[in-house]
């Protein structure tokens, strides 16, 4: 681990509650400026974390480093953090001027600057409103007053706990475009917690996938979604099909369920007889009409297709209209498998999948994991 001058550093965190491990020896660093996501399923340890940060929580062992010092001991006043959480937490008598002019209060001001806070209202676009009181505020309002108020002392990192969950989906979306083009104008360390997949890759540089109280992968968006780690990584994150199979005797292959087979990427170092599982991507599957399986049951290249391409047969079994796409919903042999297509009306009946090599992500044994 590195420690980073302006980002977020901890190393060996454990929070324990009782019986409960909430955090289970958690190293990561955030790099300066940094936006950076922490996305699990509920109860796997993100609000914890970001607490423990915030100063909220005492971790049982391990250490926190805020901006290059070690600020596991100090009070959450003096960290130099500030927190939005997903309930507002707005006073309901103070108007949105007022509640923006609080997050001043605590920092040695003997009055808040107004020009500070018209200053904070102009950056969440709500000067409009300024005199309003947060129940004649939209949700989104609030929320923005509140990123207003947590921004007022000029923190060094922007802690944000699920600030958009208890808003409707499309204004998620678009606030969640403001809230980084905020953070980017003001070049802010940001933390932020979501169990939404779709957001964590939409808005950060680098998101760790939190599992259990542990951190189960690292990386930029394209890395976690591409080269999904470990198969919950590849399941939680862009609902990869997962296979587990035994790598042929020519190596180039795995043999799922027995005797049907899909293919290894070509950069794959795999040893024929081990065991090995693979992830590939739902919208890396090419799905056509009628069965395309090659007659000597192994799926071979098939005409017009690109080379290297196994086809499958498989039963479509339901279908999700998504819009721009249709999700499909499949069974080939036992395994499900889910595949989305932009086709322009919905597959039925008995199709062809086609996995080419390159789609097939190696998640562990039997063959070195490559990018896909
Ligand atoms: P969610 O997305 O549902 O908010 P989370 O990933 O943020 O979940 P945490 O709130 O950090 O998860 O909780 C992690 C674990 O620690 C859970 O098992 C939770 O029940 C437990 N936990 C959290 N806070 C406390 C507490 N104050 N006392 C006891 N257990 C707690």
């Amino acid at each position: 681990m590195t420690d980073s001058d302006g980002g977020v550093d901890v190393d060996g965190l454990t929070v324990r509650f009782g019986d409960v491990a909430a955090l289970a020896d958690v190293s990561l660093s955030t790099d300066d400026g940094e936006f950076f996501t922490l996305v699990g399923p509920s109860g796997c340890g993100k609000t914890t974390l970001l607490r423990t940060v915030a100063g909220l929580e005492t971790p049982t062992a391990g250490r926190v480093r805020i901006d290059g010092r070690d600020a596991t001991d100090e009070p959450p006043e003096q960290r130099g953090v500030g927190v939005v959480f997903q309930n507002y937490a707005l006073f309901p008598h103070m108007t949105a001027r007022e509640n923006v002019a609080y997050g001043l209060q605590f920092h040695d001001l003997p009055e808040p600057d107004g020009e500070r806070v018209a200053e904070l209202l102009d950056l969440v676009d709500l000067a409009g409103v300024a005199d309003r009181e947060p129940d004649q505020l939209s949700g989104g309002q609030q929320q923005r007053i509140a990123l207003a108020r947590a921004l007022a002392p000029k923190p060094d990192v922007l802690l944000l706990d699920e600030p958009l969950s208890a808003l409707d989906a499309s204004l998620r979306k678009r606030l969640r475009v403001q809230i980084r083009s905020i953070q980017r104008d003001l070049d802010i360390t940001t933390i932020y917690v979501t169990h939404d997949q779709a957001e964590a890759l939409a808005i950060s540089d680098r998101l760790a996938v939190v599992r259990d109280g542990r951190i189960e992968q690292v990386g930029t968006p394209e890395q976690v979604y591409r080269e999904p780690g470990t198969r919950f990584v590849a399941e939680f994150v862009g609902d990869n099909n997962v296979f587990d199979g035994v790598v042929t005797e020519a190596g180039d292959r795995i043999a799922v369920d027995g005797t049907a087979t899909l293919p290894l990427p070509g950069e794959a170092d795999a040893t024929a007889g081990a065991s090995a599982t693979v992830s590939v991507r739902p919208e890396a599957i090419s799905v056509h009409d009628g069965d395309g399986q090659h007659p000597d049951g192994n799926g071979s290249t098939v005409g017009g297709r690109e080379a290297g391409t196994v086809t499958r047969s498989a039963a479509v079994e339901t279908v999700e209209y998504l819009g721009d796409a249709y999700r499909v919903h499949c069974r080939w042999n036992d395994q499900p498998v889910t595949v989305k297509t932009d086709s322009t009306s919905p597959p039925e009946g008995t199709v062809s999948l086609g996995f080419h090599p390159d789609a097939v992500h190696v998640l562990s044994n039997g063959a070195r994991a490559t990018a896909t």
